[in-house]
């Protein structure tokens, strides 16, 4: 597997050269959502604004802080492209098409039961052991191998159902913006963010100090729990079990906080037996009786969804 020590190495631009060729167009709606031009090139891997008509880095970062009024859909969706390609800069992508492609067929199919059906909704599985998920303005969706590798179909609807309702929200939006105005962007460069990666000298520093912020801190808890009471609903209106999510809560619950794999996810997020209990009550006993369906584990879902 010489492809596996080149793709922890280069990241998303190397793993696309490591598929095979047929099966590239297969990661398309993927990669070309997040990467104009679809890979290939380091460069490519990262937003070329002006290529694309988009405003650039610095005057998406004024529009967060300056604008008056709602940031409209093609802003928020080239900030959030900006922010994807933060994430990916940081891990790669698991560079297995099939598991790609299941990924994103659930993940469209959940969020066209939203309140933002029409966003460019984009899914992809990072080449992380760790147990995290990540979501950008706009219709960016990421979850890690880690989380694949412990949960079952109706627990992974949970997390994108978790996940598609704050961007459905634009709850990461508006952090950036309340981080913005405060002037937080200018502290972060002046005291301690150097970035002189390929990302930092293409992406605004600014952006990219307040989204490297708001992944490492994470979202208001009354936004976590509005994420979790409408991704349950979500969930059970696509068709999954809605006590997936509950169920992924009850693991994140047995976890010792510094367990490395989930100290990222336990520290960005209210703590999980206060998030069993806000849902309890949101819930009550109305969807009980949608629960208790049989248990889906991934493999077998990636195998049927790669038969042509
Ligand atoms: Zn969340």
């Amino acid at each position: 597997m010489k492809c596996r020590a080149i793709v922890f190495t280069f990241g998303l631009a190397a793993a696309l050269a490591c598929l095979p060729a047929a099966a590239q167009p297969n990661l398309g709606g993927l990669l070309g959502n997040i990467l104009p031009g679809g890979g290939g090139k380091l460069g490519s891997v990262l937003p070329t604004e002006q290529a694309q008509g988009q405003q650039p880095g610095n005057s998406l970062f004024e529009l967060l802080s300056q604008s008056q009024g709602e940031i409209d859909e093609a802003n928020e969706i080239a900030i959030g492209r900006q922010l994807a390609a933060v994430l990916l800069g940081s891990k790669p992508l698991v560079a297995d098409t099939a598991t790609q492609r299941y990924v994103n067929q659930l993940g469209r199919w959940i969020a066209l039961q939203s309140s933002r059906p029409n966003l460019p909704w984009t899914f992809g599985v990072l080449d992380d052991a760790g147990f995290n998920a990540f979501a950008a303005p706009g219709g960016f969706v990421f979850v890690t191998k880690g989380v694949l590798d412990r949960v079952d179909e109706a627990e992974l609807a949970g997390i994108l159902a978790h996940e598609v309702s704050h961007v459905a929200s634009r709850h990461h939006l508006n952090a950036l913006r309340a981080k913005a105005r405060a002037g937080l962007a200018t502290q972060l460069l002046g005291s301690q963010i150097r970035t002189n990666n390929a990302i930092g000298s293409m992406v605004s520093q600014q952006l990219l100090a307040l989204g490297k912020n708001l992944y490492s801190s994470g979202l208001d808890q009354a936004d976590e729990f509005e994420a979790d009471r409408l991704g349950v609903g979500l969930a059970a209106r696509s068709g999954f079990d809605p006590f997936g999510l509950p169920g992924v809560l009850q693991l994140l619950r047995a976890q010792a906080p510094d367990n490395p794999l989930f100290s990222l996810s336990l520290s960005t997020h209210p703590p999980a037996q206060q998030r069993l209990d806000t849902l309890e009550r949101a819930m009550g006993h109305r969807l009980d009786s949608l629960g208790g369906k049989p248990s889906v584990k991934i493999p077998r879902r990636v195998a049927t969804a790669a038969k042509p």
